[in-house]
C-alpha cells in the first residue's frame, strides 16, 4: 500500500506541522525508522510540535543542519485518505494545510505519553472481618465477574466510602491494578432492538442498507416531516454499517439534541457510542480521538468537527437536519460540514444519509438532478398528521401597544389550557427587546465595538450585544442627552414575550425556553424532559425549541412575527423562513391528538407564507429554485464572499479598493465581483469590516482563480482577510 512507504533512521522525511508555517519542514527519520502518516514529535526552534510524516524529504536545504524527529507517537498514523481529504477540503476552503492539520488534531495530550489511572478488580485475599459496606463492594465485584471498576464507580456501585475499597485493598482481598485511560468503546449490537418499521419505512430503510452495503460512495437525501421515524430508519443504516465491521459518524446540529439520541443508540445496540462537541471532556475528547484512530469507536455522535476525526474505516455519515445552518462555520476555517462530508465519503467509499424535513436547496436540487438519491417518508409515524396551519392576519387584529398575542391567538391559548393540553408561543429573537431608546431623543443604545444595537436581556439584567457578546447594565440617563428615566425597551424579544404571556394568562404554568437561559446541556435537557412529561400548560420559545424535540400534548403553535425572516436581504432569506416555519409546526401534534400552527404575518398572501400554508413543499422549492437560476445563484452558479476587516476604516477601505482595481485573474474566469462595501455589520469587535463579492459560473475554477488574485497583494499585518467560500450568512 502506498500508505506504508517506510523510512529508516536517518532518512529524509517532509514533516507537515499545525504550526502557522505555509510549508512542509524537512527531517530525518528517528531512531527505529517511520512510515509515512505517522504522527511525530518534532523539534521546532526551542520547542516539541505535533507534525504527520506526509512523504519523502525535499532536500532543499543544508542536509547537515536538518535535525531528527524526536519520537514516534503511540497513536494510528495518518490514513492515506485523510490525507488527501485534508488536501483537498484545504484547497476547496482555500485554507493552508496546516491549518487543516489542526483542526484534524484538536484532542488534548495526543503528544502525552498514554495516561494510566487505576482500576479495581477482585483479589484473591481474605478479609480480617466482615462488614455489611466491605460485603457489598465484594458482591459487586462478584456480580460483574471480573470486571474493572474505578474507585469511584467501585464506591459509587457499592454505596460506601473509598475508605472501605482502600482497606479491602490493604488485605489482598481487592486488587489494585494501573490500566490505560483510553480504552475502547463498549461493542455496540447491530442486531439487539430495532423495532417493526412501518411499510414505507421498512422500504426507506432497505435502500438505505443497499447503498451502505454496496461499499461505494454514495449520497442519499433522506426527506420526510418531523416524526416520520428518519431516525428510526438510518438506525437500520448504521446497523448495517456496523455488521460489516465499518464505523459509522453522526452529525448532529445542536448539544442539546446528544443527550435524547444517545438514549435511542443505547436502546437499539446496547450501549453508548462515542461523543465529540464542545461538550466533552478533554481526557474524553482525547480517548475519542484515539479509538477512532484505532477502531475502537464504531460510532461517533457529534457536532460539525468531529468530521475531521481520523476515523480506521468509516462506511457511514449522517447529517442529521441537514439544512441546519449551524453545520457551517463562520470561523477559523470556513467550511461546510454537510458538503465536506460529501467530499470525505467520496475519498474513502462511503455512503452519507442527508436527512431533513426541510431539506436546503442545495439538496433538494442535487436529488432532483439524480446526483443524489432520494428516500421519502411521507407520513407520520401512528396517527400523528402534519398540523393544521393557518395564517392570523395581524391587519385586522386589534392589539394594544407594546403587545404580540393577537386575540385571535389568545383564544386559541385558551382552548388548549381548558383542554389540559399545552400550547407553544415561538419567536425567533433572544432577550428581552431587541433595542433600547431613549424617549426624550430617541437614541438608540448600540455597541461601543460593533455596528449592532444592544440587546436587553432582563435576567442579566443587561444589554449584551449579540454580535460580540459585550454587556453592559441598562442605562438610567441616555448616554447621548443625559436626560433620566427615559430609556424604553422596544419590539418583542422572548423574555418580554414571557412577561406578556404571565399577564396574559396569569393561571397558567409557563416555561421559558431560550438558548442563554440554560447553563448547561444537561440543564437544558432536564428541562426539555420535564416539559415533555407535562410540566408547563405555555411553552415560551427561540429558534430551540424548532429542533427535534418531542412534546406530546402539544396541540397549538402560535408563531408570533412570521415576517421576522423575511425581511433580512439574503439569498437564503425564503428558505430560512420556510424551513423554520416548517419545523416549528412540525412540533403540534406529535402523537395522538390533532396540532394547530397559527402565524401571526402581517404579508399573509406572500409567496412564502403561501407555501408554508398550503404544504406544497415541492412547489416552494421549484419556485425557488427558478429564481436562483434565474440570478444564476447557488446551486446554479458560485458565491465567494471576501471579508477584509482592520482597526483603520481607512486603511482597509483603500486596501480592498485596491484589491477590487487589480481583478484581472478573477475576470479570467468570467468572474464578476461586487464592492467593496461596508459588511453589513460594518464593526465588530473595533475592527471596520468591508465586504466584496465574487460570483462566477458553476464550472468556473474559482478557488484558483481567488488564489492567485490574492496571491498578488502583500496583505499588510494590521488587515485581516477572510475567504468564505459558499457563504451561508452575509454579515
Ligand atoms: P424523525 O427523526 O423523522 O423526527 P423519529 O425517528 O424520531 O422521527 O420518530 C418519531 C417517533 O416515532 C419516535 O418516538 C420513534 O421512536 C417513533 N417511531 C417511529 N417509527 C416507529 C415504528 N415503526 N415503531 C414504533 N415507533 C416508531
Ligand atoms: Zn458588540
Amino acid at each position: 500500500m502506498a500508505d506504508q512507504s517506510y523510512f529508516p533512521e536517518g532518512q529524509l522525511i517532509s514533516v507537515l506541522t499545525a504550526e502557522p508555517i505555509d510549508r512542509f519542514l524537512d527531517y530525518k527519520a528517528p531512531e527505529g525508522g517511520c512510515f509515512e502518516g505517522a504522527f511525530v514529535e518534532a523539534p521546532l526552534g526551542p520547542r516539541k510540535v505535533l507534525g504527520v510524516v506526509w512523504g519523502p524529504g525535499e532536500g532543499r536545504f543544508d542536509a547537515a543542519k536538518i535535525r531528527r524527529v524526536s519520537r514516534v507517537m503511540d497513536v494510528a498514523p495518518m490514513r492515506g485518505e485523510m490525507r488527501d481529504f485534508l488536501i483537498r477540503a484545504g484547497q476547496y476552503t482555500l485554507t493552508p494545510l496546516s491549518q487543516m492539520l489542526r483542526l484534524a488534531t484538536r484532542a488534548p495530550g495526543l503528544m502525552n505519553p498514554p495516561s494510566m489511572r487505576k482500576v479495581y478488580r477482585l483479589g484473591t485475599g481474605d478479609p480480617d472481618r466482615i462488614t455489611d459496606a466491605r460485603t457489598r463492594v465484594m458482591q459487586v465485584l462478584k456480580d460483574h465477574g471480573g470486571a474493572a471498576f474505578t474507585l469511584k464507580e467501585l464506591a459509587e456501585a457499592a454505596d460506601t466510602g473509598p475508605t472501605v475499597v482502600k482497606g479491602l485493598v490493604k488485605q489482598g482481598v481487592v486488587q489494585e491494578i494501573d490500566a490505560p485511560r483510553d480504552v475502547a468503546f463498549p461493542r455496540l449490537d447491530p442486531d439487539l432492538g430495532g423495532i417493526t418499521l412501518s411499510p414505507e419505512q421498512a422500504e426507506a430503510s432497505a435502500a438505505l442498507c443497499e447503498s451502505v452495503d454496496s461499499g461505494q460512495y454514495n449520497t442519499t437525501l433522506l426527506k420526510g416531516v418531523t416524526g416520520s421515524g428518519k431516525t428510526e430508519t438510518y438506525m437500520e443504516a448504521i446497523a448495517a454499517c456496523l455488521r460489516k465491521g465499518r464505523q459509522a459518524l453522526v452529525l448532529l446540529p445542536e448539544i442539546a439534541l446528544t443527550a435524547e439520541f444517545l438514549t435511542r443508540v443505547h436502546a437499539r445496540f446496547g450501549a453508548r457510542p462515542a461523543e465529540w462537541h464542545s461538550g466533552v471532556t478533554m481526557t474524553d475528547r482525547r480517548r475519542t480521538w484515539r479509538m477512532v484512530g484505532e477502531g475502537g469507536a464504531e460510532l461517533v455522535v457529534g457536532a460539525r468537527s468531529a468530521l475531521f476525526l481520523p476515523f480506521r474505516d468509516l462506511g457511514l455519515i449522517i447529517v442529521d437536519e441537514e439544512h441546519d445552518g449551524s453545520y457551517k462555520q463562520e470561523e477559523g476555517v470556513l467550511y461546510n460540514a454537510r458538503d465536506m462530508s460529501v467530499l470525505r465519503a467520496s475519498l474513502c467509499s462511503a455512503s452519507v444519509i442527508l436527512a431533513s424535513a426541510t431539506p436546503s436547496l442545495e439538496t433538494w436540487s442535487n436529488a432532483q438532478s439524480g446526483k443524489y438519491n432520494r428516500v421519502n417518508l411521507t407520513s407520520r409515524f401512528g396517527v400523528a398528521e402534519m398540523p393544521d396551519m393557518r395564517a392570523i392576519d395581524m391587519r385586522m387584529e386589534k392589539l394594544p401597544a407594546s403587545r404580540w398575542i393577537s386575540p385571535t391567538l389568545a383564544k386559541a391559548v385558551e382552548r388548549r389550557l381548558d383542554a389540559g393540553e399545552q400550547s407553544l408561543l415561538f419567536i425567533n429573537r433572544r432577550g428581552y427587546a431587541p433595542t433600547t431608546v431613549c424617549r426624550a431623543c430617541g437614541e438608540q443604545v448600540g455597541c461601543d465595538f460593533c455596528d449592532a444595537r444592544m440587546v436587553e436581556h432582563r435576567f442579566q439584567n443587561r444589554l449584551i450585544c449579540h454580535q460580540c457578546g459585550e454587556s453592559k447594565p441598562v442605562p438610567e440617563a441616555c448616554p447621548s442627552c443625559e436626560v433620566e428615566g427615559k430609556m424604553a425597551p422596544v419590539g418583542p424579544g422572548v423574555e418580554r414575550l414571557a412577561e406578556e404571556v404571565t399577564e396574559r394568562f396569569p393561571d397558567a404554568r409557563i416555561a421559558l425556553l431560550s438558548s442563554d437561559l440554560f447553563g448547561s446541556a444537561r440543564a437544558l435537557k432536564e428541562r426539555i424532559e420535564s416539559i415533555a412529561a407535562g410540566e408547563a400548560d405555555i411553552i415560551v420559545g427561540t429558534q430551540l425549541v424548532a429542533k427535534g424535540h418531542n412534546f406530546p400534548l402539544l396541540t397549538l403553535v402560535g408563531v408570533i412575527d412570521a415576517d421576522l425572516g423575511l425581511q433580512g436581504s439574503d439569498l437564503r432569506a425564503a428558505e430560512r423562513t420556510f424551513q423554520l416555519m416548517r419545523q416549528v409546526a412540525g412540533r403540534a401534534g406529535r402523537s395522538e391528538r390533532r396540532g394547530v400552527a397559527l402565524l401571526q404575518t402581517f404579508q399573509p398572501d406572500h409567496p412564502v407564507i403561501r407555501a408554508i400554508l398550503s404544504g406544497d413543499e415541492e412547489g416552494f422549492w421549484r419556485a425557488e429554485c427558478g429564481e436562483r437560476q434565474q440570478a444564476a445563484v447557488p446551486p446554479f452558479g458560485r458565491l465567494a464572499g471576501i471579508i477584509l476587516s482592520a482597526e483603520d476604516a481607512q486603511q482597509v477601505f483603500e486596501f480592498a479598493g485596491e484589491m477590487a482595481r487589480r481583478d484581472g485573474p478573477l475576470q479570467a474566469i468570467g468572474a464578476q465581483l461586487f464592492g467593496p462595501a461596508p459588511a453589513p455589520i460594518a464593526r465588530v469587535r473595533g475592527r471596520h469590516r468591508v465586504r466584496m463579492l465574487i460570483k462566477a459560473d458553476k464550472a468556473a475554477p474559482l478557488q484558483r482563480a481567488i488564489g492567485q488574485w490574492t496571491g498578488q497583494f502583500r496583505i499588510p499585518n494590521a488587515i485581516r482577510i477572510a475567504v468564505d467560500i459558499d457563504p451561508v450568512n452575509f454579515f
